[in-house]
């Protein structure tokens, strides 16, 4: 599999429009924090602005890794109790066949579902490594939980994880 490599958004060279992006989300998810009575600490923010600067899912250490440059002391409970933070308040999504996070797309777009109603859906290439967040229509995901009740079960609100190959390198 071959990855783009890492970028640290305070040392390397982002686009403007890149970092704006990436200013707009932090200031979205402080907002969300604030209104939910939650606390946004300066680790928080920073384990979300890391991933905020990936175009692609980090795994815990790699994250640990972009982190140490700043914080060379920092120790993987730093990380994981930022992570369970930002998952807790839907800033951040677990991929779980990858074991790897990403920032919630929908936080850029103002349509931010509620709670119970953010039942997104990845698209993961096995090819490159790209990770998308789409919508999982609901027309879908009523016949996926009516499905389940047959056997008496009731789904969770578990992103579904699709694996696959992107526009892209269906094209290479
Ligand atoms: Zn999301
Ligand atoms: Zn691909």
């Amino acid at each position: 599999m071959s990855r783009a490599p890492l970028t640290d958004p305070e040392h390397a060279p982002v686009s403007d429009s890149a970092a704006g992006d990436t200013e707009r989300a932090l200031a979205h998810a402080a907002e969300h924090c604030e209104a939910h009575g939650a606390r946004f600490t300066k680790a928080r923010r920073r384990v979300l602005a890391l991933l905020l600067a990936q175009q692609q899912p980090l795994t815990a250490y790699q994250l640990l890794d972009l982190l140490r440059e700043h914080q060379p002391g920092a120790q993987p409970p730093t990380v994981y109790r930022a992570l369970d933070f930002l998952m807790r308040n839907e800033l951040v999504h677990r991929i779980e066949s990858t074991n790897s996070y990403l920032p919630c797309n929908h936080q850029h777009c103002g349509h931010h579902p509620a709670r119970d109603a953010h039942w997104p859906q990845f698209l993961l290439c096995d090819s490159c490594g790209e990770t998308r967040e789409v919508p999982l229509d609901g027309a879908l995901r009523q016949a996926l939980t009516l499905q389940a009740r047959d056997y008496g079960f009731e789904v969770g609100a578990r992103p579904l994880e699709l694996h696959g190959l992107c526009a892209a390198c269906r094209k290479a």
